[in-house]
């Protein structure tokens, strides 16, 4: 089985865009992978941040992993910063990596504008981070989205020049892209971000989801009930082909191209659908949180198990380097 490596930011309660972009796909790669999936609070700390939150985000970030279906007994699930090997990789890959590569990273660029105040080289180097959860298991696969691809192609770059340098040769991490469409934020405009304000929590209550669907933005070529639509450019048609049956998607599109719905039905169907699908997973969040033992001791079994493995893994770095 290849193994998979992938890191989430603990960004507190999970909503609809980590659902569908990132969690149910690392759900479906359990089956036929050896997955080991890390809650990244060392990259979380580049940005600002309340350090008096940090452990609830965590916990809630966890606990929402476990209620959308990812089991623990068929992958590790862990904190980054409790298996204290991935620093210690980054800081020996950090000797290979060209400052110009770096420099490159779009990502550093569009983060650096949005923290001008905090510029740290933390920010700067959390590629090479990347490299090192990557790394520090062998993992053949990465599921990345668009964004992320720039970085996993330095992570190969990375296990070039240490392979060139010391002769060690880590297996280079190919990436795993998502076939499905991304789904924007209520606002229709962006990426859904907490941040941002324009999200659905996976446990949001069925008055809030109504509410905020009724607001969110559709086609915006659509301006009256007798104008047609097109369903591939509005963000609540990409959510009826996550949420909705075949016979649901099918009347979604066909009523929107004639113009024999509106918006407003459309819009109720699709809410009707998100409640029924978030209802068990609101209620298995809710059990989670009244048992946070049950949470924490995933956690530390995880760290346990890949605390072993980066030990040894990295025990072969330091011998290819010369260090003992
Ligand atoms: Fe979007 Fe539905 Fe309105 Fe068409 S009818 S624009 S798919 S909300």
């Amino acid at each position: 089985m290849d193994k998979v490596f992938s890191g989430i930011q603990p960004s507190g309660q999970l909503h609809l865009g980590n659902y569908l972009g990132a969690v149910k796909k690392w759900i479906e790669l359990t089956k036929d992978h050896e997955c080991v999936y890390c809650i990244v609070d060392y990259h979380a700390v580049t940005q600002d941040y309340e350090p008096g939150k940090m452990q609830d985000r965590i916990f809630e970030m966890t606990a929402g992993l476990l209620a959308c279906g990812l089991d623990p007994e068929k992958c590790r699930i862990f904190v980054q910063s409790h298996v204290p090997e991935h620093t210690e990789l980054a800081w020996i890959l950090n000797t290979v990596t060209p400052m110009g590569e770096l420099e490159r990273q779009v990502q550093f660029k569009s983060k650096s504008e949005k923290q001008p105040d905090n510029l740290n080289v933390g920010l700067f180097g959390y590629p090479v981070l990347q490299a090192a959860d990557i790394l520090l298991y062998k993992a053949q696969k990465v599921p990345v989205g668009e964004d992320q691809v720039q970085h996993l192609e330095l992570s190969r770059e990375i296990v070039r020049k240490f392979k060139g340098r010391f002769g060690y040769k880590f297996p280079e991490p190919q990436p795993i892209l998502s076939d499905v469409k991304r789904l924007k934020g209520l606002d229709g405009d962006d990426k859904m971000s907490k941040s941002l304000g324009n999200t659905i929590a996976i446990d949001e209550t069925p008055k809030s989801i109504t509410k905020k669907i009724k607001k969110a933005k559709t086609d915006p070529q659509r301006k009256k009930r007798k104008d047609a639509g097109d369903p591939k450019v509005c963000n609540i048609y990409t959510m009826h082909k996550f949420f909705s049956s075949e016979k649901d998607q099918k009347w979604a599109a066909k009523g929107c191209k004639s113009a024999d719905i509106g918006c407003g039905e459309c819009k109720e169907r699709i809410t009707k659908n998100i409640i029924e699908h978030l209802e068990p997973i609101g209620a298995e969040l809710a059990k989670l949180r009244k048992d946070p033992d049950k949470v924490w001791a995933v956690l530390a079994k995880g760290a346990q198990s890949c605390r072993r493995e980066a030990a040894a893994n990295l025990d072969e770095v330091r011998k290819a380097m010369g260090l003992r």
